[in-house]
């Protein structure tokens, strides 16, 4: 078990800074979820926690010892990734047991321990056969077993799931977590999925270009979102952001945009006139059904979609569609458990609850209420 610590990590290739300064705390037996976009700078700061990667600038320390110029083999990691790299000639108990074997530990020793991870991981029925006769779930189940007999101090997992599919994917990413809390071990996981980051982490770490945007617990994310950057990534579909100025109207703070639609908008600290851009989630937009004329705001606000297509989920339906008097630049979503009775061509009058808009400086992207 360890503890992790990043302190003003930089990372250069040749002149190119891609890493810019990264501080982060990790308690020990913590599950860390890194999300960013592709070329972020995820995998190569785990590179340089794996010791596979110079760090340029700046202190890491594992269980509390600064580890900069530890060489990986000392640093007690173990890493797992989207390649599960086992070797094809090796049955599966030899692929978990290669690295206790390299090491020269006795078999007795190491045995027991192979024998407790296959059953953890359900892969006792499997241990003597070879890879080329598992499915892609159970041979990532096989990687991970290679880490687990390691009894690490920390795990690493770089994209462990991205070459499953769709089903087995959810299903590995529940055995993850609960192969976590029956080790209790310290993880850093990185994906560019943001609801495998929204489901695993304790804590997950917004990440964009070679900077940390925002770090939190899964709903802190969700639910106050500290810029424009995570407000877009965290969510799918993703938030409705329309921009404008703000604007007074009869007391009240509108968000007013080019085509002079003016919705109502929750702000403590903008200045009349300011480039400010509004956030709604596609399952706070409320439907108004035609004949009710109107819910009761201080503004009279009239917004409605053209919808443009409609994806029923089952659970769910996804309406897709451009606000009037945005022009065709927004395309807004519209996420509701009702069935409701619309159809693609039509126009759906719509209501944004102010307590549920979040409030972003256009400009700075910067998170104003
Ligand atoms: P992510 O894992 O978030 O997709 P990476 O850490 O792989 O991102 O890459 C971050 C940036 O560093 C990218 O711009 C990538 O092109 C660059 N990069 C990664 N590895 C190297 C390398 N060995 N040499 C030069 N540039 C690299």
């Amino acid at each position: 078990m360890a503890a992790v610590q990043l302190k003003n990590i930089v990372k250069h290739y040749e002149q190119t800074p891609v890493v810019h300064g990264i501080d982060l705390d990790i308690a020990d037996g913590e599950f860390v979820v890194l999300v960013g976009p592709s070329g972020c700078g995820k995998s190569t700061l785990m590179r340089m926690v794996a010791g596979l990667e110079e760090i340029t600038a700046g202190d890491f320390y594992i269980g509390g010892q600064r580890a900069n110029d530890l060489p990986a083999q000392q640093r007690n990691i173990a890493m797992v990734f989207q390649s599960y790299a086992l070797y094809p000639h090796l049955t599966v108990y030899e692929n978990i047991a290669f690295g206790p074997k390299l090491r020269r530990e006795p078999e007795t020793s190491y045995r027991p321990r192979i024998e407790a991870a296959a059953k953890m991981l359900n892969l006792v029925p499997y241990l003597d056969r070879l890879p080329k006769a598992l499915s892609g779930g159970q041979r990532q189940r096989v990687a991970m077993g290679r880490a687990v007999v390691r009894e690490p101090a920390l795990f690493l997992f770089d994209e462990p799931l991205s070459n499953l599919d769709a089903k087995l994917r959810v299903q590995m990413r529940a055995e993850i977590k609960s192969l976590h809390q029956r080790l209790k071990n310290t993880v850093m996981y990185v994906t560019h999925d943001q609801i495998e980051a929204m489901t695993m982490g304790d804590r997950i770490v917004v990440m964009n270009a070679g900077r940390i945007e925002q770090v939190g617990k899964p709903l802190d994310l969700y639910d106050r979102p500290a810029n424009l950057f995570v407000a877009s990534f965290i969510g799918s579909p993703g938030m409705n952001l329309i921009a404008g100025i703000l604007s007074m109207e009869e007391g009240q703070p509108c968000l007013r945009t080019a085509n002079n639609l003016r919705i109502p908008v929750p702000v403590s600290s903008a200045r009349q006139g300011q480039a400010i851009t509004l956030g709604i989630r596609p399952e706070h937009v409320v439907a108004r059904p035609s004949g009710i004329a109107s819910i009761s705001t201080d503004v009279s606000t009239s917004v409605s979609m053209s919808i443009d297509s409609i994806e029923p989920t089952g659970a769910e339906t996804y309406f897709y569609g451009n606000l009037d008097g945005i022009l065709n630049e927004h395309t807004c979503c519209l996420a509701s458990r009702e069935r409701l009775s619309v159809r693609t061509g039509e126009k759906l009058p719509l209501h944004f609850p102010i307590e549920l808009c979040h409030l972003f400086d256009s400009q700075t992207g910067l998170r104003l209420n």
